[in-house]
């Protein structure tokens, strides 16, 4: 695999010292002039072990009026489409401006894998840059120093992972017949875009134990009134994705069930469906966790529930078979009481009865994947997030550990698929478990997240 790389960013951040850096030669053009660097070249860039093509681009210029800029934003958009990985850079001297603002925005569009790199990082003079660098919603800044060469084993680290994904992804194709299917887009959480954008489908996978009902859910689910497409239609039992339309919605299923019945290994069928589970699971945007609403909660419910949480993909929960439910008040009730018991990693996640064979609640149930797949998208201001953090310092501030305060300074959200908030505070490694545990349920009620899986990682930041 020869990946390409390519390097985005505002004029005058060091996009071509950190070419020329990784090239190792004086390929470019530096000049202190912002946008001298005009041409698109791919160079052949080695760091540690790591081979591939490097493209340097003009600055993701916004101003098409003038024709130089329009042409090099042009440029920058032809590079990121020939890119396997876009490095993000910015000065983290001049801080973030509203320039790389807005160009993130793009970069947080563009289907693939970004790594955000704060430059200019020598010294102190780039903390606070680090810091805001946070805000652009592109995950955590890897901080470097192009000129002084610095900050290039994160670099290296930060590279190998994503050729790491993209080797994953170059396995089986979704064509091959007869084995375990790698999707692309298996574990890329932030490096595509939106569905319901363009026309990608929304992934959801259907997942749940042995004869909770997943294939029948499915059948009902595209046997109704619903357009088919795709070649794969209609023939769920074998198949491993079905592409189908929900209310003029794209959707592609992945039927966990589909997959076991390949795998034709009829002994640990138990543990054998959680590895489908999670194969599904990773495929999927978001999962619906099926289960038979006699037996709710069984250990391996609460296993794949656990799953779907720790690979932080959007979830709802099915009890199905409610047909055969005769007090359903009552049962209900109990699903709820231990719900707040069993699933408190995922407080107030959607719970939808249903019945695959009538198809009792379905649309419901539709409706909840869309609305958990929005809240795994959804992204909160740092303002907003600072001033619910004020009032978590003055009112619920964190104990004292041996004797001293932990100050808590800046709260913001690093990503979004699922939500990831970063905590800047003094002595991170000293905070509480629970504790962790009370920034989360706040961040969750406050800014209306139910059930999504939060991520909450804490930062030394003085
Ligand atoms: P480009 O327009 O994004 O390609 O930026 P350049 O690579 O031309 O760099 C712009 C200016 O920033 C030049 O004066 C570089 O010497 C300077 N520069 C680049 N990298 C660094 C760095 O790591 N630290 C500092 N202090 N300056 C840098
Ligand atoms: P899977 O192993 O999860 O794919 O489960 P199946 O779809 O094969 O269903 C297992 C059994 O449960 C079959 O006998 C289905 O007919 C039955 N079943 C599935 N859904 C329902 C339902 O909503 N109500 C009732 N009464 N039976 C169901």
């Amino acid at each position: 695999m020869n990946a390409t790389v390519a390097i985005i960013g505002r004029p005058n951040v060091g996009k071509s010292t950190l070419f020329n850096r990784l090239v190792g030669k004086r390929l470019a053009l530096v000049d202190d002039t912002p946008g001298v660097t005009r041409d698109r070249r791919p160079g052949d860039a080695r760091l540690g072990d790591l081979r591939f093509t490097i493209v340097d681009t003009a600055g993701l210029e916004d101003a098409d009026k003038a024709t130089l800029a329009g042409r090099m934003r042009k440029q920058t958009e032809e590079a990121i489409q020939d890119a396997d990985v876009v490095l993000f850079v910015i000065d983290a001297r001049a801080g973030v401006t509203p320039l790389d603002a807005h160009f993130a925005e793009v970069a947080r569009k563009i289907a693939r894998p970004v790594i955000l790199l704060a430059n200019k990082a020598e010294g102190r003079a780039g903390e606070p840059g680090i810091y805001e660098a946070y805000s652009l919603g592109l995950g955590e800044p890897v901080p470097i120093s192009a000129e002084h060469g610095e900050g290039l084993s994160d670099l290296y680290d930060a590279l190998r992972e994503e050729f790491e994904k993209l080797e994953a992804a170059e396995g089986p194709s979704e064509e091959a017949e007869t084995d375990i299917v790698i999707d692309p887009d298996a574990d890329g959480e932030e490096d595509d875009e939106p569905a319901g954008t363009v026309d990608r489908p929304l992934r959801v996978a259907i997942a749940g134990r042995p004869n909770a009902g997943k294939s029948t859910l499915i059948n009902k689910l595209l046997g109704e009134e619903r357009l088919l497409t795709g070649p794969e239609a209609g023939i769920t039992r074998d198949s491993i994705s079905v592409d189908w339309v929900w209310r003029e919605r794209h959707v592609k299923l992945f039927d966990t069930a589909g997959m076991r019945r390949k795998a034709r290994v009829q002994e640990k069928l138990e543990k054998l469906s959680v590895a489908d589970a999670l194969r599904a699971i990773k495929f999927a945007e978001v999962v619906v966790v099926t289960l038979d609403a006699n037996i709710p909660f069984e250990k391996q419910d609460l296993q794949i529930i656990d799953l779907v949480q720790r690979e932080g993909r959007a979830l709802v929960i099915a009890f199905n078979k409610w047909d055969t439910i005769e007090d359903r008040t009552e049962v209900w009730t109990e699903i709820k009481y231990q719900a707040e018991r069993y699933l408190n990693q995922v407080r107030g996640v959607a719970m939808v009865p249903i019945s695959a064979t009538t198809g009792q609640g379905l649309d419901k149930l539709m409706e909840a994947v869309f609305d958990a797949y929005k809240m795994w998208n959804a992204r909160v201001s740092t303002a907003r997030l600072n001033k619910w953090l004020e009032g978590v310092v003055a009112h619920h501030p964190p104990p004292a550990v041996a004797g001293r305060r932990i100050k808590l300074r800046y709260l913001t959200q690093a990503k979004t698929r699922p939500p990831h908030f970063i905590v800047f505070c003094s002595r991170p490694e000293q905070l509480p478990e629970a504790y962790l545990r009370y920034l989360v349920n706040g961040v969750r009620e406050t800014f209306k997240l139910p059930g999504t899986p939060i991520r909450l990682s804490f930062r030394k930041g003085e």
